[in-house]
């Protein structure tokens, strides 16, 4: 049994995590300071004796009395519209919260995982995406506060491994989706239900041409749980290769919610990347793993969630 932080518990990606420590036999204690995620996430887990909380923001010091074995920092917006609404919340987060959580994990001799993204190679000019690309990101567009904070987030993360010898692991996690993503949240999946179930538009954006490959969140805690108990330190790609365009999921969600609902295509945000595919490579040969849900599969499983909170 072990004592696991697990920062933005209350979010999409972190109360999931959770619920599979818990359900591995381990002791968690959640923190998060409720900025894009909700307590509905965790309120099943709080009669418990295996899962603790604490309502606190990492980037103010963070204090945890006791042993802690791993720390799975995942807290940080993460929609494009919550970063952009908060630039400076996401640049906090990503860098003081991270050297917070840093410190923490090597007083307590913790082996800490960070939540990296698919948007620290920005507008790949590489495709798809291996762990070697180095990516290509604007730092003052309005994505950089994210990405850049993601990739300090990298770097300051490697630093404590190699100058005080701080266990670390990498996950970098390409798009991921599942129940209990915030409806409103501004991501494509969760709004294209959204209006299909209200039968209001689907507002793809551009032409709908650009690219993503989506994974289900059953597989992504599979592939982080896998590399927090890995040997490996440096970064891995978390994702489902199956790419597809954004027209092409809006009209597959149109068809799962039998919706009519229409497509209506508005202006592309600036810097949106054109493409983006995980080379799963590296994380099939280090932790034998590979998604394993497919999208049809993950998109009717959201959709019976979404029907049965709506
Ligand atoms: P989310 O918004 O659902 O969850 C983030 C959580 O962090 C929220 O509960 C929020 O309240 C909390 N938080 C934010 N700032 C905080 C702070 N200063 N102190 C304490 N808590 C704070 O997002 P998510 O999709 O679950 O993403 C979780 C992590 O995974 C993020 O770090 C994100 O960058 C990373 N990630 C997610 C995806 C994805 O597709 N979902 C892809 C790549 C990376
Ligand atoms: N997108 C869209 N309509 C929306 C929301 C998003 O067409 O209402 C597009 C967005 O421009 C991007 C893709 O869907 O090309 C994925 O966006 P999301 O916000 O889910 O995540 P990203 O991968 O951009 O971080």
């Amino acid at each position: 049994m072990k004592r696991i932080l697990i920062t933005g518990a209350a979010g999409f990606l972190g109360s999931h995590l959770c619920d599979k420590f818990i359900r591995e036999g381990n002791e968690v204690i959640g923190m998060d300071n409720f900025l894009t995620g909700t307590e509905a996430n965790i309120s099943h887990l709080f009669k418990l004796k295996e899962f603790s909380f604490y309502h606190h923001d990492v980037t103010k010091f963070v204090h945890v009395p006791g042993q802690i074995d791993y720390i799975l920092h995942f807290a940080s917006p993460a929609s494009p519209v919550d970063y952009l609404e908060m630039p400076i919340q996401t640049l906090k987060v990503g860098s003081l919260g991270t050297h917070n959580l840093l410190g923490l994990a090597k007083i307590k001799r913790a082996r800490m995982l960070i939540a990296s993204t698919s948007e620290i190679y920005g507008d790949p000019l590489v495709h798809p995406q291996r762990e070697s690309y180095w990516g290509n990101v604007n730092p003052v567009g309005p994505r950089g506060v994210y990405d850049e904070a993601k990739r300090f987030q990298e770097a300051i993360t490697m630093a404590y491994h190699n100058v005080h010898g701080v266990e670390t692991r990498i996950a970098r996690i390409f798009n991921t989706y599942g129940p209990r993503m915030r409806i409103n949240d501004g991501r494509a999946l969760p709004t294209f239900f959204s209006q299909a179930m209200s039968g209001q538009d689907l507002t793809v954006y551009g032409n709908g041409t650009q690219t993503r490959s989506f994974c289900y969140i059953d597989d992504m805690v599979e592939g982080i749980y896998k590399l927090l108990l890995s040997n490996y330190h440096l970064p891995v790609n978390l994702g489902n290769p199956d790419e597809v365009t954004i027209l092409q999921v809006a009209k597959e969600i149109l068809a799962i919610t039998n919706s009519t609902s229409v497509i209506k295509k508005t202006k592309l945000p600036i810097d949106d990347p054109q493409m983006r595919q995980p080379d799963i490579t590296l994380a099939k040969k280090e932790l034998l793993w590979r998604p394993t849900v497919k999208r049809a599969d993950g998109l009717m499983r959201t959709y019976s969630h979404l029907l049965s909170a709506f």
